[in-house]
């Protein structure tokens, strides 16, 4: 997987500007605030998956501009595919696919990612959100069913809150409930199946590199954790279902006192640990990083496996967040594709990486 040149017009900072990128490790250089994440957001969102800044398409649009492209020749299996990317403002998205409009499913496994941030290297100590963030951005890519049911669930999901909310003031809200309950763990229950799914794959390619990491010290265990009356989340959807709807009636006066969705995939996490001890708990900041940046690497061999090709590789910033070895570590790895690397200064890293070295000042980029 590759993008051979990007284009952007009226995209965040950018008004038009063109870069071809290299096949290997490109080093993307520049002082703060010139756009060098504005870059790797536009190569991202060549995935199908959303923006990994913003939910809202119009934050996209340069703020002089009504509408932003962003068009890129991409290879993915050796075949050559232009994806545009069109936002308008108060209009959806619009993606066309050599010319032929597509929806935004029609991305997944055609152009695939892995974005590694200086958040990521605190994955395993936050919240539980950051690793349901996780699952759901790599299965977007991969499956292009699941971001249509995770946006479908997150509707659900924010009627049922405002209903469970709002209910003590306005009691006929209520008849509602039952229907955004209905649907939300119909929902739930095929998201669990991908997540449970995705993430054993997570645990199996993360371990022996968490081995190799730690010098045979360590042994990282990656388990999923879903609502608590689901026995199997591989089961088929129905059986999910009802468990699901189990749970949920068993929690309805709780759910109505709290104001709040006690059950459902939203409450989803991964379990990490090192050596058997819960790591979110017991793992130091360096046993953290270490399994953080173990998991994202391992991420990266799951789409090689799933799709034959290594995604694109995009860090950003995160190089200058880690000491020597584990620099040497991740750079060791990213071999055998196409990676972007996002910095402040660019000698040390394009010397150490042999990459191109493109320089941004202000939504200008320099070849070097
Ligand atoms: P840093 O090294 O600090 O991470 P960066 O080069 O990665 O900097 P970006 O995050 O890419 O910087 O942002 C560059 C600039 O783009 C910011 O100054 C920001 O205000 C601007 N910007 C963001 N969104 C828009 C937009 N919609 N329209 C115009 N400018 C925007
Ligand atoms: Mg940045």
């Amino acid at each position: 997987m590759r993008v051979e040149r990007i284009a952007l017009s009226g995209f965040r900072n950018y008004d038009e500007e063109t870069v071809s990128f290299g096949p290997a490790v490109n080093v993307i250089s520049g002082p703060n605030a010139q756009g060098k994440t504005n870059l790797l957001e536009a190569v991202y969102l060549l995935t199908g998956a959303h923006s990994f800044r913003t939910r809202f398409d119009k934050e996209l649009i340069g703020f002089d501009c009504d509408w932003a492209t962003v068009l890129a020749d991409v290879d993915s299996g050796g075949r050559s595919q232009t994806i545009r990317l069109l936002f308008r403002r108060g209009q959806s998205r619009q993606v066309t696919v050599n010319g032929a409009k597509k929806p935004s499913s029609a991305l997944a496994g055609l152009m695939t990612a892995v974005l590694f941030s200086p958040e990521d290297l605190y994955l395993i100590k936050e919240g539980a959100a950051a690793r349901r963030r996780l699952m759901d951005n790599a299965i977007s890519q991969l499956r292009p069913g699941y971001a249509a049911i995770l946006s479908d669930f997150n509707k659900l999901y924010e009627n049922k809150t405002r209903i469970l909310r709002d209910q003590r003031e306005k009691p006929s809200l209520l008849t509602a409930l039952d229907e955004f309950s209905d649907g939300l763990a119909r929902c739930s229950a095929r998201m669990i199946r991908y997540r449970a799914s995705f993430a054993a794959r997570l645990a199996k390619a993360a371990a022996p590199i968490h081995r190799d990491f730690s010098g045979g010290k360590e042994e990282l265990s990656v388990v999923y954790k879903t609502v608590s009356t689901v026995t199997d989340p591989r089961a088929p959807a129905e059986v999910i279902y009802e468990q699901i709807m189990a749970h949920q009636r068993a929690h309805r006066q709780a759910e109505l006192a709290a104001g709040q969705c006690l059950t459902g995939a939203h409450k989803d996490d991964l379990e990490i640990s090192i050596n058997g001890q819960a790591a979110r708990s017991f793992a130091s900041q360096g046993q953290a990083r270490t399994a953080a940046l173990s998991i994202k690497l391992a991420e990266r061999e799951i789409f090689k496996a799933e799709t034959g090709e290594y995604p694109v590789l995009l860090l950003d910033d995160v190089l200058s967040e880690l000491d020597g070895a584990r620099q040497e570590f991740v750079l060791n790895r990213i071999g055998g594709g196409q990676t972007l690397i996002t910095c402040c200064e660019d000698e040390n890293i394009s010397r150490r990486t042999g990459g191109q070295v493109f320089t941004v000042r202000d939504g200008r980029i320099m070849s070097q």
